[in-house]
């Protein structure tokens, strides 16, 4: 999954940020300077009466930022579900996939999958890229704008747009002030269209050609950018597991998306923490920290919480099936992202994979409790 490197040109000649500024004329140069300060500004004032307007405007075409719950419209709606759909950690190198995940929860807006199809198109994962007229990193950043939204994020000592973790994390400020503005032109009848697309195009040839345009700029470069990040976006959105639905012939959906290893199955082991022989209660998952632990089956949150072993844990009751009252436990995760008492579905994202509680590194340990007794989850859940 290392980036290609013809794709990776391709991508650069094609235009980053305010690297296609440059190649359109004098004029674009300025709005480019401009980009900046208007970002600056946006930061400054978009908590205020434009944060409140766009939370207005995102709430209604979003209803909540909640994850899991709803089908993901894999082509046709991406404008509108851009923000909320969880990240399909495959298609990511994994060492960037922490930093995705961050910045994807920067705003509403723009969500991990945008993140990752956009840094695609930047420069096809390509941390070491440079354009031919300036544009650095795996996000393109033109020195200028870097100046502006750059930070050590990695706490390496150094903001460097050559560093991922910096630009990633750059990148969605730098979007999310954009979206700001956007929102803002939106809101006072400034500009028409898709709050996602015209965001896009701000990042791709200035919130400037957006209010010159009262939309999307007609500029073939900036309409190729946003058609091209919209037809990768799919392709970073985790699939639905069944939209509510457990797979045919099987009782329980796998709990993370994509294709997780089992790094550990049910059974007696020797405990890796405590060193004494015991029955490991559940199936552990191998998963890289921050990835939507997804719930197996529709059922109601029965806890939410802390655990001292199980760190933070979510247990969810189904009822009864075929016969016995079933329960399945989620933990050791990072974040929890229900409620006790909260009705879920298969798929619905119930929190996010880490390492708390007696844990020797990211995972997921899944439980299923059949009259409270734990039971192999194996052939609940379909898996070897
Ligand atoms: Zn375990």
């Amino acid at each position: 999954m290392s980036a290609d490197e013809g794709k990776a040109n391709m991508a650069l000649w094609a235009g980053g940020g305010c690297a296609l500024a440059i190649f359109l004329a004098p004029l674009a140069l300025i709005l480019c300077a401009l980009v900046a300060a208007g970002a600056v500004f946006g930061s400054i004032f978009g908590g205020g009466i434009l944060g409140s307007v766009l939370g207005g405007i995102f709430g209604g075409l979003f209803g909540g930022s909640g994850g899991g719950g709803g089908g993901v419209n894999k082509s046709a709606n991406f404008s509108l579900n851009g923000g909320g759909a969880p990240l399909n950690t495959t298609e990511v190198p994994t060492q960037h996939v922490p930093w995705v995940l961050k910045a994807g929860s920067t705003c509403a807006l723009v969500g991990p999958a945008v993140i990752a199809a956009q840094i695609e198109q930047e420069s096809g994962w390509n941390p070491k890229a440079v354009s031919p007229v300036g544009a650095q990193g795996i996000s393109q950043f033109m020195p200028g704008t870097w100046q502006t939204w750059g930070r050590d994020d990695d706490g390496n000592g150094r903001a460097s747009p050559f560093d991922p973790g910096d630009a990633i994390m750059a990148q969605a400020r730098y979007d999310c002030a954009l979206a700001d503005q956007v929102g803002g032109y939106l809101a006072s009848g400034k500009a028409t269209g898709r709050p996602l697309d015209l965001t896009l195009a701000a990042y791709n040839a200035g919130p400037g050609a957006i209010l010159e345009a009262g939309g999307m700029p007609s500029y073939p470069e900036t309409t190729g950018y946003v058609a091209r990040i919209h037809s990768l976006i799919a392709k970073y959105e985790a699939v639905d597991q069944g939209h509510g639905e457990v797979p045919k012939g099987k009782k329980m959906a796998i709990p993370l998306p994509g294709h997780p290893q089992v790094t550990s199955p049910f059974g007696n082991r020797v405990h890796p923490v405590t060193g004494k022989l015991k029955l490991h209660t559940g199936t552990d998952f191998g998963a890289v920290e921050g990835s939507s632990v997804l719930a197996a089956r529709e059922g109601t949150v029965v806890s939410a919480g802390w655990n001292d072993a199980y760190g933070n844990r979510v247990v969810i009751d189904h009822g009864t099936i075929d016969g016995r009252h079933i329960e399945t436990t989620y933990n050791h995760m990072s974040a929890l992202k229900v409620r006790q008492g909260e009705r879920v579905s298969a798929g619905t994202v119930v929190g996010a994979v880490g390492t708390t509680g007696l844990s020797t590194g990211p995972h997921l340990h899944f439980e299923v409790r059949a009259d409270g007794q734990y039971v192999d989850p194996a052939p609940w859940l379909g898996v070897e």
